[in-house]
């Protein structure tokens, strides 16, 4: 069963799409909150998310900027409030698959979620990242070195999955932070530090060749 998020803060239009789509058989969540929306978003349980624009706490743009920029692939339905073209383009720019302008008839929206599964279903996404001997299983939430199995908490695995999906490109501490930590995280870049060497400590120990490195004033990079 596919799982659908929905984030609208008009709570009667939620309430009548969560309905029709669970009418569907979809498994769904809804929330009004922008910047729960993301929360959730983020943690990739999710087969499609459908995102309203103008949501409290954060955009439906911004949530769909950040959840790409982490690396997030989640199909994205954007619903936009004026069939204004800025809008629109707006919402593909910020990395949504698809959108629908309200009001929408609901046969309209069942057509568009079914596609948008469709499309994702198709073969082509990767569940796996790999680097060298170091491997990062999306769906099961597990990482590997050659074949030892290495135990990491959430927030560990969302650094070394952007770490492993930006290979090669070094990023700043700030860059870290604003993709892997919550938009009110207050508890400054230091905290990049801390991870990486929680990560260290798991992922680069001997025999294992190190991938983690630091450039002095800038940031990490991972990658030979
Ligand atoms: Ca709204």
């Amino acid at each position: 069963m596919a799982r659908l998020l929905v984030v609208e803060d008009e709570a009667r239009l939620l309430r009548l799409v969560e309905r029709t789509l669970r009418g569907e058989g979809y498994g769904v969540d809804g929330c009004e909150d922008g910047a729960e929306g993301y929360e959730r978003a983020r943690t990739g349980e999710y087969d499609l998310v459908i995102l309203d624009v103008l949501l409290p706490n954060m955009s439906g743009l911004e949530i769909s900027l950040r959840l790409r920029r982490q690396g997030v692939r989640t199909p994205i339905l954007m619903l936009t409030a004026r069939d204004a073209v800025e809008d629109r383009v707006a919402g593909l720019d910020a990395g949504a698959d698809d959108y629908m302008v309200k009001p929408f008839a609901f046969a309209e929206l069942l057509a568009r979620v079914r596609a948008l599964l469709r499309r994702q279903s198709e073969p082509a996404l990767a569940t796996e990242l790999r680097v060298d001997d170091l491997a990062l299983d999306l769906m099961r939430h597990e990482a590997r070195r050659g074949s030892r199995r290495i135990e990491l908490t959430p927030r560990e695995f969302a650094l070394l999955e952007y770490l492993m999906r930006n290979v090669g490109h070094v990023l700043s501490r700030p860059q870290i932070v604003d993709t892997v930590w919550p938009q009110d995280f207050e508890g400054g870049s230091n905290v990049v530090d801390t991870y990486v060497h929680y990560l260290r400590e798991k992922v680069d120990q001997p025999p294992f060749a190190p991938l983690i490195r630091t450039v002095r004033g800038v940031g990490y990079v991972l990658g030979r």
